[in-house]
């Protein structure tokens, strides 16, 4: 890039981010799926029998974790506490779905990408009458005049009525990286640039139960952990799983995106704040054995608590101590919406 053209990129980022705190949020209407002809992409899964993936993670997460239990299970209630969901369970209809990309995001944001997740989770599911959105991925960054984080926890019931559990967290710089974790204003629905979710008709019924305490392995990040299991089982066959898992013990690393950049950001990873955060967490999003050469990410999870804690969850930072319980449905179809070319 010349010079030139750095200043001017600059130029139009310090316009765009002063203007910002200077706008309402209807400034930044969501893209309408179908209306502004998003690209959409449909995939159909492998689907393997419940009681296949609880053997193929039981065996895969034995290696790194002392003590595994994994099992075929009604779902429980997934609104109450630890989990704090928007709908009971994980069944009906299902989709991974990705939403817009982390191309973005950087190098520089791209503030059109806005996106709705009453309407993705519509059009991932078209015959679902009730539907909810779990996932991972950007928040509404009107909201806050500045990048945030979006824990999406969503359920659209019949009469168009919605439960919002949703939170979104950011970084105030001022007092030292102080994190903030706060719910989505009532009716706020929409997120940006990129988001990945697991989409259901949040009905009861069986989902895979996995407790995992100890861990004796070198991989570190539970989600991974899971994600390698499924795919030694499966092979070459692609298989989504996604649902809510509980840091119960111990300790994790979580992120927090900081604020827009002014200029290019070359390595997204230098872009971010890590914390290490206490348990209790309750973590929602999907993973998927293999992006499918569609650039996909292939695990995403958000963390949130009734506390201030929450954020991107990486990987655990107590071997010792750690313990999970998570809760998984199999995805039946893989959506991608607004890839970039
Ligand atoms: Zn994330």
């Amino acid at each position: 890039m010349t010079w030139l053209a750095f200043q001017l990129v600059v130029l139009i980022a310090i316009t765009i981010s002063t203007s910002m705190s200077n706008v309402s949020g209807e400034a930044f209407p969501a893209l309408n799926i179908k209306k502004h002809r998003l690209s959409f992409e449909d995939f159909e899964l492998y689907t393997p029998p419940l009681s296949q993936l609880a053997e193929a993670l039981s065996e895969g997460l034995r290696e790194n974790y002392a003590e595994v239990s994994v099992k075929v299970v009604d779902c429980p209630d997934l609104t109450a506490s630890p989990f704090n969901l928007a709908a009971k369970g994980l069944s009906g209809y299902t989709a991974h779905v990705q939403v817009g990309s982390l191309n973005y995001l950087f190098p520089m944001s791209n503030y059109k990408r806005v996106y709705d997740l009453i309407d993705i989770g519509r059009n991932a599911l078209p015959n679902a009458r009730i539907f909810s959105v779990y996932g991972a991925g950007s928040g509404p960054f009107m909201v806050k005049t500045q990048f945030c984080e979006g824990v999406y926890n969503l359920k659209v019931n019949e009469d168009k009525s919605i439960v919002n559990q949703c939170r979104l967290g950011y970084i105030r710089l001022e007092n030292g990286y102080d994190l903030k974790m706060e719910k989505f204003p009532a009716n706020e629905t929409r997120m940006a640039f990129l988001g990945n979710m697991f989409v259901s008709e949040g009905k009861s019924g069986k989902v895979v139960q996995i407790k995992a305490k100890k861990r004796i392995g070198g991989e570190a990040s539970f989600i991974t952990a899971c994600r390698k299991a499924v795919y030694e089982a499966f092979d070459w066959k692609v298989v989504g799983l996604g649902g809510v898992f509980v840091v119960k013990n111990g300790t994790t690393m979580q992120h927090i995106g900081l604020n827009f950049p002014l200029k290019p950001v070359k390595d997204p990873n230098t872009w971010k704040r890590l914390f290490n955060m206490p348990a209790p967490l309750t973590s929602v999003g999907t993973f998927i054995t293999d992006d499918m050469g569609l650039n996909m990410q292939v695990e995403h999870f958000h963390s949130f608590s009734n506390g201030k804690w929450g954020g991107h969850y990486e990987y655990d930072t107590n071997a010792d101590t750690i313990e999970y319980e998570a809760y998984f449905n199999v995805a039946q179809r893989a959506i991608l919406i607004d890839r970039p070319n």
